[in-house]
């Protein structure tokens, strides 16, 4: 049970989803975790204790998981990710893979706990940074007409929805056949797989490729080369999925010089990003309780852990018990 000091919030877990992030980190992919720690940032659930003047026992809550100073020229400009000082629940400090959790006294007053209404379940509740994640990568793509998403796992099957929401054309490259029909269920033009076949039926049906890529699946050589195989020349890439740590990119400048190709990479949410999500969920507009596949009590953590590693399903997340 964690202890809290004055101003902290205890928080009971009701549910927790596992991230792609986690499951690197576990294989030790990335780097931006600082062990040991309880991993797990995409958490719902109610308040139990509270020492904190403006938080109520029984609040419906779940946590904006980057916690920083709230003062530097990052966090002003809501880009809280580049703050010198950022500690990441589930990463730098204990997050929500755990029957209870402390809320720091100083993420509160940074507005990092992020309360619902009590009708909100935690089956959408956890999807709220996530989808954050996905809006704040929305805002910063170039788009024009069509997007090739890369990978229909949660993510992917979120940046669908929002590119139907944005009136683009939405196709998806997805090896496993149960996710590119939750594809096509959420609403993208058509679903292919990633062999040589699939790619040429892709560009065919594009007219010869789309203007923007969202690559949201593990970036290794093969999703790069797929990447730039399907973008029209003066495309955009968003590189939005984690890269094994000793991935490069190798182009050749002159060839990207001609090509046109716009490369970026978006990473997690802004403040704002993440209201944005709490008035998709809390509003209706978006409903993400169908990406919820497989939960898993919290005694049977490493079947959770291996269900999703395996890609059962779409999304897998762990009861707080
Ligand atoms: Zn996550
Ligand atoms: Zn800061």
């Amino acid at each position: 049970m964690p202890t809290l000091d004055t101003g902290d919030v205890l928080v009971k877990v009701d549910l927790c989803g596992i991230c792609a992030s986690d499951l690197a980190a576990l294989n030790g992919d990335i780097t931006d975790y600082s062990p040991p720690v309880v991993m797990g940032h995409e958490l719902a659930g109610i308040v139990a204790e509270s020492r904190h003047p403006n938080v109520t026992v029984g609040e419906n809550v779940t946590v904006n998981p980057m916690l920083s100073c709230g003062n530097c020229d990052y966090c002003r400009a809501d880009l809280d990710k580049y703050c010198s000082q950022i500690e990441g629940i589930g990463h730098d400090i204990d997050g929500g893979y755990a029957e209870y959790l402390r809320m720091p006294k100083h993420g509160i007053d940074t507005g990092k706990l992020i309360s619902v209404p009590d009708r909100i379940p935690a089956e959408e509740l956890i999807f709220l940074e996530p989808l954050g994640c996905c809006i704040n990568a929305m805002r910063e793509t170039i788009f024009d007409k069509s997007v090739a998403i890369l990978g229909a796992g949660p993510i992917g099957l979120m940046f669908v929805k929002l590119a139907n929401k944005a009136g683009l054309r939405a196709f998806v490259l997805e090896p496993l056949a149960h996710r590119r029909s939750a594809a096509i269920e959420l609403g993208a033009d058509a679903a292919f797989d990633s062999s040589p076949e699939q790619v040429e039926a892709f560009m065919d049906n594009t007219n010869g490729g789309v203007n923007t890529v969202i690559s949201a699946t593990v970036n290794n050589q093969r999703a790069i080369n797929l990447a730039f195989a399907v973008v029209r020349r003066g495309g955009c890439i968003n590189f939005f999925g984690l890269a094994p740590s000793d991935q490069e990119l190798r182009i050749n400048l002159e060839h990207f010089h001609y090509s046109g190709h716009r490369l970026m990479a978006s990473w997690a949410f802004s403040r704002w990003s993440l209201r944005e999500a709490r008035r998709m969920i809390v509003d209706g507009t978006i409903d993400l309780k169908p990406l919820l596949t497989h939960r898993f009590p919290i005694e049977k953590a490493i079947e959770g852990f291996e269900n999703a590693q395996q890609q059962r399903g779409v999304k897998s997340a762990m009861s707080g018990g």
